[in-house]
């Protein structure tokens, strides 16, 4: 029998990356958030001094093996590594996420990651949270969700995040990120953003952290 796979695809700052986290735990499945994956290629880029927009070097970094992914779990944890080394913290700025945004528009990036992916769905049950999930990486996933929350819920919630983390940065800075994101998100050519069919829609505008979990925790019980 097929592992159980659950699909939550959803724009920037949905909360897919905590929900997904607390929704895995509760089930005892191991959950992959596949923006660290792209942030980590984004990483790369930065540190080798290659223009993120410029597809071909990008694609030559990852050719010539110098922005190998992987992933590793430790106590049930995420540990995203780049070129062997742990670099988790490091691809939560934002200018790491503008250059994910940016390397995850070319095919050959997205076709190296998405095989991980889908690789590592067929060992065990699990949760992966993308942009793509439902659509791409695992069309036949047994519960999709497509989860998100209004622009300023969400641009609210991320600056929040920021702060705990010890970075202030003003609303409206966020706010444009998150528009721009959102654009790029659903106007690239490669794999938009976009709703699976069959996915079941999660708007948490309005609903505490713990409720989105419950909601989407009924939804996997109804599904299975
Ligand atoms: O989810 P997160 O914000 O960490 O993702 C960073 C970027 O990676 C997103 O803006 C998106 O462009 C890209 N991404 C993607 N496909 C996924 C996950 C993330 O294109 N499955």
């Amino acid at each position: 029998m097929k592992p159980l796979t659950i699909a939550i695809d959803g724009p920037v700052g949905a909360g897919k990356s905590t929900i997904s986290d607390v929704v895995a735990q509760r089930l005892g499945i191991l959950h992959l958030d596949t923006g660290a994956m792209y942030r980590a290629v984004g990483l790369a880029a930065l540190n080798e001094g290659v223009d993120p927009g410029d597809e071909a070097a990008v694609c030559r970094l990852c050719r010539e093996d110098g922005a190998r992914v992987d992933v590793r779990y430790q106590n049930g944890k995420q540990v995203t590594l780049l070129n062997g080394k742990d670099v988790s913290d490091e691809i939560r700025t934002l200018t790491a996420g503008g250059a994910a945004s940016a390397v995850s528009r070319y095919q050959p990036v997205r076709k190296m990651l998405v095989a991980r992916q889908q690789a590592m769905a067929r060992q065990q049950p699990m949760l992966l949270d993308g942009r793509d999930i439902g659509t791409v990486v695992l069309p036949d996933a047994t519960v999709k969700i497509y989860l998100t929350a209004s622009a300023e819920a969400r641009a609210l919630r991320r600056r929040n995040q920021l702060l705990e983390k010890g970075t202030d940065t003003p609303l409206e800075t966020i706010l444009a990120e998150v528009n721009a994101r959102d654009y790029q998100d659903t106007h690239r050519a490669v794999d938009p953003l976009r709703q699976a069919e069959d996915a079941i829609l999660v708007d948490s505008s309005d609903l505490s952290f713990e409720e989105t979990v419950e909601k989407i925790l009924s939804l996997v019980e109804e599904k299975r």
